[in-house]
């Protein structure tokens, strides 16, 4: 039995992120009881706070900008989560966009970004992929020899191919903040040398040599996307040290100093599910960048590079609430269990990086919590949300809330057990709400599936009678 009450908003952090408890205890978001919003668009339910997504782009801009004198440029990874809506509301905010492939290109484009603001990643582009970045005059982070090849015969004479090359940063002293987070079971460095991505010192020399005087190309300068491995900040700063010194041995060596860094995205969140423990981050975005500015303006001798950012979970993690309702609870051998209508195929970083989530009993927020229960959703897999967690007595028909889904979750989501993906709603400032993405259907799901005419005749004829 468990005592007393439990302020779930200031336990996930005290940031409400547009959550609040109206007077019968029922979770809010952007002031709207969230069991009316499961009544209007069902559950399992993805629901996007607009508020708290412009609100991110002010504070990840401010960061930077207060620290680095030329500025710094924000271009969204679509791959965190590619709903058009958030990134057309991205657009309106001025956030350009980073993408992976055709696709990503296209969804970035049609949702309102030009194609100038956007940087084109990956560890080997497709031409055509490639061809639509160039002819869009968009930036390309270049990460082989190959594509330097595909891009010299795509070049037009009207003007050289904007390009960064990929560095593969891996300093020795990341392996003081260990490698737990990476699955290679080896140290941080090791982990990093050992990954696709990325020219190292002697790779890049020669690209830089080959690119520098060719009329082709506009050599920008670096690419340098670490990514989130620890949630502190020295280890960004150790990145930031790295940085400088290849910039400065490249100085050297060829005579290249960058216009601009691209720093790539990792920037961790208040709450980050990645992290595997419950722990609220002690640390804010502002100490990430006075770790990395910092460092940099330490160590580079020359004019200031322009920062580019690649922020994925950090302007969308926090801004989106899966909400689930229970179906059926259960109490044998001692334990309990919640079912909810959700599983960890919606939340699939909990299935391959062992993601840890807060579990809200969000009708009852007030409800005293009497019990440790385990969550799981309906998949024919343990489908495990979280292991005892302490939670007040639920019943079929309650609501769990799970925040921090902004992030790798609708776009790793499975509809595995023939679950259809639900749908995703968006709360405007004022109340108002949009659907943006509705809930799947059987068709969705067979949508491209095809029956060979032969097995559709023996089908016809492949009935048995059984007791
Ligand atoms: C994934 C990725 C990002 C975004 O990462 P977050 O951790 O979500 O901020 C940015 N740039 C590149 C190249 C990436 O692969």
């Amino acid at each position: 039995m468990i005592e007393g009450s439990l302020d779930w908003l200031k336990q996930i952090g005290g940031r409400p992120d547009g959550m609040s408890v109206d007077a019968s205890g029922m979770l809010t978001l952007t002031g709207v009881p969230v069991d009316r919003l499961t009544s209007l668009y069902g559950s399992p339910l993805f629901v996007t706070t607009e508020q708290v997504i412009r609100e991110n782009v002010q504070r990840l801009r401010d960061a930077f900008s207060s620290r680095w004198p030329t500025g710094a440029e924000i271009f969204y990874a679509i791959k965190t989560n590619n709903c058009l809506a958030i990134r057309s509301l991205l657009s309106q905010e001025g956030v350009g966009g980073e993408c992976f492939g055709d696709i990503e290109y296209r969804a970035t484009c049609e949702a309102g970004v030009c194609r100038e603001n956007i940087i084109l990643n990956g560890s080997d582009k497709t031409e055509s992929a490639l061809a639509a970045a160039v002819q869009g005059n968009s930036i390309i982070n270049i990460d082989s020899l190959d594509e330097i090849a595909v891009l010299s015969r795509l070049a037009t004479a009207k003007r050289p191919v904007r390009v960064n090359i990929r560095l593969r940063l891996a300093p020795k002293e990341l392996d003081t903040f260990g490698a737990s987070f990476f699955k290679t079971g080896s140290s941080a460095s090791e982990s990093l040398l050992s990954a696709k991505w990325g020219f190292s010192e002697d790779a890049a020399s020669d690209v830089i040599l080959a690119l520098r005087d060719d009329p082709k190309f506009d050599l920008l300068g670096y690419s340098a996307h670490v990514g989130r491995f620890t949630n502190d900040p020295a280890a960004f700063h150790v990145v930031g040290q790295e940085l400088a010194r290849f910039t400065t041995a490249m100085k050297a060596r060829v005579g290249f100093w960058p216009r601009v860094i691209d720093l790539g995205g990792g920037w961790p969140r208040l709450r980050e599910p990645e992290s595997r423990a419950s722990e609220v981050n002690p640390h804010d975005i502002e100490d990430y960048a006075e770790a990395m500015t910092s460092a940099l303006r330490a160590g580079l001798h020359g004019p200031l590079p322009r920062l580019f950012l690649e922020p994925g979970r950090y302007l969308v993690g926090n801004a989106v609430v899966l909400l689930s309702t229970v179906t059926t609870t259960r109490s044998d051998v001692g334990r309990k269990w919640i079912h909810v209508d959700a599983s960890t195929n919606l939340l699939m970083r909990i299935e391959t990086s062992r993601s840890w989530y807060n579990l809200l009993p969000a009708s009852r927020m007030t409800a005293p919590p009497r019990n440790v229960a385990t969550v799981v959703g309906p998949t024919c897999i343990p489908s495990v949300l979280g292991v005892d967690r302490p939670m007040p007595d639920l019943q079929r028909g309650d609501i769990v809330a799970i925040p921090d889904a902004g992030m790798y979750a609708e776009v790793l989501a499975s509809q595995f057990n023939g679950m259809p993906r639900p749908a995703g709603i968006m709360i405007a400032p004022d109340g108002n709400i949009d659907l943006v993405r509705r809930r799947e259907t059987y068709e969705d799901i067979y949508r491209n599936h095809k029956i060979p005419q032969r097995f559709a005749e023996q089908s016809a004829v492949a009935r048995k009678s059984l007791p």
